[in-house]
């Protein structure tokens, strides 16, 4: 070791834990890193090995692609990036305070949507690190499920900053999916979907173990993401149409321009898998995802009475059951079911165009003025 005080280089005596790591790294033992590469899948990787689930190919080489879709919903994710503080709460804390600014109702659909969304957001979240992300054995969609699963933490961090900026009772709203039952329904129908895979010596490989699989996606990305999001979602984007708590909308737009990607890369996902497993997607296994998209859309109508007891922002509890009976048709058909309640309506055709990713420039370009990553937005 060298010492440069006084620009004298003097020898010291080695620190003899140095001496021990270079005898460690002479010794080193391979066999256990070989061993996790056994056969063909220590070679350069080719396309025609890679697979959605079960694959032998090496997970720690990206590159050749095979499922460009998901490589491109990762470049898209991290060009809509955002953060929960660059959105002004100013105005939403004035209205807040106000005695007379906004309707009991109005402050309900406020607190319920803070109170689903944010222990939704982190059962997902830990539905993909806990469950998923192992067993998807592709590196390209590893790469967006890691960024979606940053997103959720920015959804989650966006709810804390909600609560915060309302001076709202942490407790009241954190602990709501143990506390009020219509709430805590939906959160624990999600977590009886995560619970067999979430166990760390499951594995897939069977047919029975690869259908367990898909109807955990379906669980979390057509219904958790696909339709318990809804009535929230538009209560409170409802609510900044008519210039009320923009801040919290805004931050809802955010997060619903993201969740349509989840949703998106969740079902091409199940479909690939689909398409590569002909086997898993039984007659019985299809009626089983169907009675998976009615549970959750029954939970969501029962969300909507709960949380709008009468009409408010110009909607009622029996239009959002219109419109998630709509959603849940569309649900079915992305996933090649059949359509549950034919003849069903948009009762908010304008809920289409916030979603409809082609238009998401024209939507948010009145008020972002570019997208940048690391950096805050300029907002005024
Ligand atoms: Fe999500």
């Amino acid at each position: 070791m060298l010492n440069w005080e006084e620009g004298q280089a003097t020898q010291l005596q080695e620190d003899p834990a140095i001496a021990r790591a270079q005898a460690r790294l002479a010794n080193m033992d391979l066999s256990e890193a070989n061993a996790e590469f056994e056969g063909e899948s220590k070679a350069r990787v080719h396309v025609g090995q890679k697979q959605m689930i079960n694959a032998r190919a090496d997970l720690n080489q990206l590159v050749p692609f095979k499922y460009d879709w998901a490589w491109q919903k990762y470049l898209d994710g991290c060009a809509n990036h955002w953060m929960p503080q660059e959105v002004s709460m100013s105005r939403d804390i004035a209205l807040w305070n106000s005695e007379d600014g906004l309707s009991d109702d109005e402050r309900r659909i406020v607190k319920y949507s803070l109170g689903y969304f944010s222990s939704a957001d982190s059962l997902v979240a830990n539905n993909l690190v806990l469950a998923i992300y192992r067993l998807i054995t592709n590196p390209e969609c590893r790469q967006y499920i890691l960024r979606q699963a940053f997103e959720e933490a920015i959804h989650t961090h966006a709810y804390q900053y909600c609560v915060e900026s309302l001076r709202l009772d942490e407790g009241e709203i954190f602990n709501m999916y143990h506390e009020v039952p219509s709430v805590a329904n939906k959160a624990a129908w999600s977590i009886a979907h995560t619970r067999n895979l979430s166990d760390p010596t499951f594995t897939t490989g069977t047919p029975e173990t690869d259908q367990q699989l898909l109807e955990n996606l379906i669980g979390f990305y057509v219904v958790t993401e696909g339709i318990f999001f809804y009535c929230g979602f538009t209560q409170i984007l409802s609510m900044g149409r008519r210039n009320k708590m923009m801040g919290v909308s805004e931050q809802f737009q955010y997060i619903l321009r993201d969740e349509s990607m989840h949703l998106n890369f969740g079902i091409d996902m199940i479909n690939m898998i689909k398409a590569e497993n002909p086997h898993l997607w039984t007659p019985e296994f299809q009626e089983k995802a169907r009675d998976m998209i009615i549970e959750g859309t029954l939970l969501e109508i029962a969300y909507a009475r709960d949380s709008m007891p009468r009409g408010v922002l110009g909607m009622n509890a029996s239009m959002m059951e219109e419109y998630l009976k709509f959603i849940a048709n569309r649900r079915a058909i992305q996933i090649g079911l059949k359509e549950i309640w034919p003849g069903m309506n948009n009762p908010f055709p304008w809920m289409s165009e916030v979603m409809d990713l082609k238009k998401e420039k024209n939507f948010f370009e009145t008020r972002v003025i570019e997208y940048q990553t690391g950096g805050a937005l300029s907002w005024d």
